[in-house]
């Protein structure tokens, strides 16, 4: 199964609409179209209207970086999955600092997963474990709960757009990525769980991605991990060198993986 690349920027809380918008410009400049690689900006909320009308939408694509699960009514403060839906292709949901701050629960993460394939947007879905979790030997029950418990309002071809980004805990805004060996028993592991809810077909058309702690001079032993698609990155996408020189290295890693498929 031949799955595009996918390198998404989760510019967090950072950046005001003005440096959002520099950046956006840089990167423009200095990153090529890659047919191999789809590259999705996530930027604050503020910033998705006008940055919309400013990307090249053959280059750059937009996600929201959360939203709520009820499309409309008296929710002080929430902004919907149904009234993003003209600005945003992807939403990050369930990432762990949304998990953890914001108290999202497993069946919270599952309702706006829910609500973002009913308007028609693509959840990137993270899931993780903790440190504690990875010492006390639960991360593949972590992953079961997680992935299950989000999934289980989704017909498998909902689940076949779907987007999954294996994020531990403790790899992100750390020192240096998970190892080669903990990524890939993590990404079998959820292609299993994948596979057990719909069938091999499903599975084997989902993108799976990594993140944490990316950095340019990961991305080939990363991207060239069985089973992983592309990368989720935060701190080194606020750099445009840095990000640039990411989206370039996964275009090499699909150059190299299409040169071994006709060899
Ligand atoms: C993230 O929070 O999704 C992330 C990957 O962050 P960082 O790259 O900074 O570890």
């Amino acid at each position: 199964m031949n799955r595009r690349k996918l390198i998404v920027a989760n510019w967090k809380m950072y950046l005001s609409l003005h440096e959002a918008s520099l950046l956006t410009n840089r990167l423009d400049k200095h990153v090529e179209l890659h047919h191999d690689v789809e590259v999705v900006l996530s930027p604050n909320y503020l910033c998705l209207q006008p940055l919309s009308q400013e990307i090249d939408h053959r280059k750059f694509k937009l996600a929201a970086q959360d939203g709520y699960f009820v499309d409309e009514g008296a929710y002080t403060g929430a902004i919907s999955f149904n009234q993003m839906r003209d600005l945003v292709s992807y939403a990050i949901i369930g990432h762990s600092e949304r998990r953890r701050y914001f108290n999202d629960s497993l069946e919270v993460v599952r309702d706006k997963v829910a609500a973002a394939v009913r308007n028609r947007i693509t959840p990137i879905l993270c899931v993780g474990e903790t440190k504690e979790e990875r010492a006390q030997k639960e991360t593949k029950q972590v992953l079961h709960d997680q992935i299950v418990t989000a999934l289980s309002n989704l017909t498998s071809d909902d689940a076949e757009n779907l987007v999954l980004g294996y994020e531990p805990v403790w790899a992100i805004g750390a020192d240096e990525p998970a190892k080669p060996d903990q990524i890939e028993s993590a990404i079998s592991w959820i292609r299993y769980q994948v596979r057990e809810l719909y069938g091999e077909k499903t599975e084997s058309s989902m993108r799976l991605l990594y993140g944490g702690s990316d950095e340019p001079e990961f991305v080939k032993s990363i991207m060239s991990i069985d089973g992983v698609d592309g990368l989720l990155v935060g701190r080194a996408s606020l750099n445009y060198e840095r990000f640039k020189d990411i989206i370039n290295n996964a275009h090499l890693v699909a150059l190299e993986e299409d040169k071994g498929k006709e060899a």
